[in-house]
């Protein structure tokens, strides 16, 4: 059977192009992911979740993933060692083990899409796609109702003691109170967006690929089912070679859909010779299509955090939300727009007893300048590309962080946060504590003991702060030290995981772009890319929003023909 779609990933794109393309009966469309399926009625228990265990759990990831955060330390000459980095390998991809923050960027940023060759994705021309996608609890001219996500907030009332603390603190700080972060976008505190309803996630899979989309006869699902291969008709991709769980199947089609994500993406690109020619040529690859743009230009927001012991009536339980509040300030740095920091303030800094008595607030460089790569090592397809994400690259990112964390940590001097926290420490944890975060049954009974002595008296709950949880000088002194903090933002900097801009969309004589404003790739015919990689710039905002509304204005182009 020929098709007439082929979309290759069924995370946060691939799930919202399988829904609206296969809407058109005469459309024959083939949805093929690597990871299992969550199937109506069948999403397992750690994925609806509003607590990310997910993201522990190794079956729904690609676990040979790894990056490079930054290319030098200080004074030293060498790539530090790669840390794994979590990509989703289920259906729904990304949104089934994110975190659930539902959020847009600046207007700004997407006319800065436009003003960098992206015509026609400015911010009047992605609003309306926002809208369709969401069902928001919010009113106004900026939400939309009855679309497939939800997005919901907290009522302030229902805040915990924590994090009404931090509010309290950042009052005094200078920021004010925004009633909806997805509002006019300002400097601010406000009840986090997500995309959870009745206390479980709604991933891109759960909204778009429902039971009444999936009996559709002409949308074909292929769950724990790797595409090895793309076929070419000279310059036209016509199909691809499909590892199932049955065997290896090849399957045709008008149109091959590329939505694997920021790294895999511009890998499958590559591999197939389409990308930057010098460095294909070096592995051997003839190359198709000479695209210096393929796996340039990645991006992720980089970030740190503290974390504080959190007294009894100020904690949350197990079930209750983990995400209430988030902020966003201005770091105030020359170059730098205003509102370009952020901040998730966890009131559960992990899944066990310890994690369930600290409080998390990890802040990141909302609008960075920092750019890494995706380039192949082999041209097996089995083999992770290298993954680097050369975060401070750009001073600018360091210095905010820096100052971010010198800005959070002011916070817990003021009164509100005194009483409800104790002994706030940077988030850099020791082995011990990293290896506990997987979920296993002595975990739990390990780490249910430990917090039962972190309630004990203060002196044993500061020593197994300093001496088992976290590693490294303690707050005051790193405070104190501008080389200890540099050191601290260098060695503890994560990813918040919003990998982009790989593949970035853009104008046909730009040679940076590496597809046209409809997901084309150019140079090849019969091939699209659409997910977070054909960003042309990281908006400030969790990731996922921006991707399913790529997904959504992408379909209506190609429906549009
Ligand atoms: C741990 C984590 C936390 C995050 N937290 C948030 C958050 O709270 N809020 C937010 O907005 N964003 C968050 N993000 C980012 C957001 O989820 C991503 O930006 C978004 O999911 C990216 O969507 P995508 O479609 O580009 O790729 P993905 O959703 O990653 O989908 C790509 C899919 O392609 C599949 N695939 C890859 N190669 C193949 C192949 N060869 N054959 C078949 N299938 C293949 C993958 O298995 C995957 O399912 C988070 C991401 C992660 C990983």
């Amino acid at each position: 059977m020929e098709f007439d779609y082929i979309i290759v990933g069924g995370g946060s794109a691939g799930s919202v192009l399988a829904n609206r393309l296969s809407a058109r009966s005469a459309n024959k469309v083939l949805l093929i992911e690597a990871g299992p399926d969550t199937p109506p009625g069948n999403v397992p228990a750690d994925i609806q979740e509003m607590f990310p265990k997910a993201a522990l759990n190794p079956a729904y990831k690609w676990m040979k993933l790894f990056a490079h955060t930054q290319a030098l330390r200080r004074n030293t000459p060498q790539q530090m060692p790669p840390v794994l980095y979590d990509q989703g390998k289920v259906m729904g991809g990304g949104s089934s083990i994110n975190f659930q923050a539902a959020n847009r960027g600046a207007p700004a940023d997407y006319d800065e899409w436009a003003e960098l060759g992206a015509t026609g994705w400015g911010w009047q021309d992605v609003l309306p796609y926002f809208k369709k996608l969401e069902d928001d609890d919010a009113d106004g001219e900026l939400h939309g109702k009855g679309g497939p996500i939800p997005v919901q907030r907290m009522p302030r009332g229902e805040w915990s003691g924590y994090s009404e603390a931090t509010a309290k603190a950042l009052e005094k700080a200078g920021l004010p109170y925004l009633p909806d972060q997805n509002g006019p976008f300002t400097d601010g505190y406000f009840a986090a967006t997500q995309n959870n309803k009745s206390g479980r996630r709604v991933s891109a899979a759960v909204a778009y690929l429902s039971d009444e989309v999936r009996r559709r006869p002409n949308l074909r699902i292929l769950a724990e089912s790797s595409v090895k291969e793309l076929l070419f008709e000279g310059r036209r991709v016509v199909g691809a070679v499909v590892q199932t769980k049955e065997g290896v199947e090849t399957v045709r089609a008008k149109e091959t859909i590329l939505s694997t994500g920021a790294v895999h993406s511009p890998a499958m690109l590559m591999r197939h010779g389409i990308g930057p020619a010098a460095q294909l040529a070096a592995l051997g690859i003839s190359v198709r299509q000479d695209l210096p743009g393929v796996g340039e230009n990645l991006r992720d927001h980089p970030g740190v955090g503290i974390m504080a012991y959190v007294t009894g009536n100020a904690r949350v339980t197990m079930t209750e939300r983990p995400l209430q509040i988030s902020y966003r300030y201005s770091s105030q740095i020359e170059d730098c727009p205003p509102t370009d920091m952020y901040t998730a303030v966890f009131c559960r800094g992990g899944w066990h007893g310890v994690g369930r008595r600290l409080g998390m607030a990890v802040t990141w460089v909302n609008k960075s300048y920092s750019a890494g790569r995706v380039t192949l090592r082999t041209t097996n397809p089995q083999d992770e590309p290298k993954v680097e994400l050369n975060f401070f690259d750009d001073q600018r990112d360091l210095t905010r962080l820096k100052n971010g964390m010198r800005f959070i940590a002011g916070l817990f001097d003021d009164e509100s946060l005194q009483k409800t926290t104790r002994s706030p420490f940077g988030a850099r944890l020791s082995q011990r504590s990293r290896e506990a975060n997987a979920v296993t049954f002595k975990n739990k009974l390990v780490m249910g003991a430990a917090g039962m002595l972190l309630d004990g008296p203060a002196p044993l709950r500061d020593a197994l702060i300093r001496n088992k949880i976290t590693e490294g000088p303690d707050l005051p002194t790193m405070l104190a030290d501008d080389a200890l903090l540099e050191d601290f933002v260098r060695s503890t900097a994560m990813g918040i995981k919003h990998l982009s801009c790989t593949c970035r969309m853009g104008s046909a004589d730009d040679p940076k772009a590496v597809t046209l404003t409809d997901g084309r790739v150019k140079g090849i015919d019969g091939l699209r890319v659409i997910d977070a990689s054909i960003m042309p710039n990281l908006p400030r905002c969790n990731t996922n929003l921006t991707t399913m509304m790529i997904g959504e204005k992408m379909s209506d182009q190609i429906l549009a023909g």
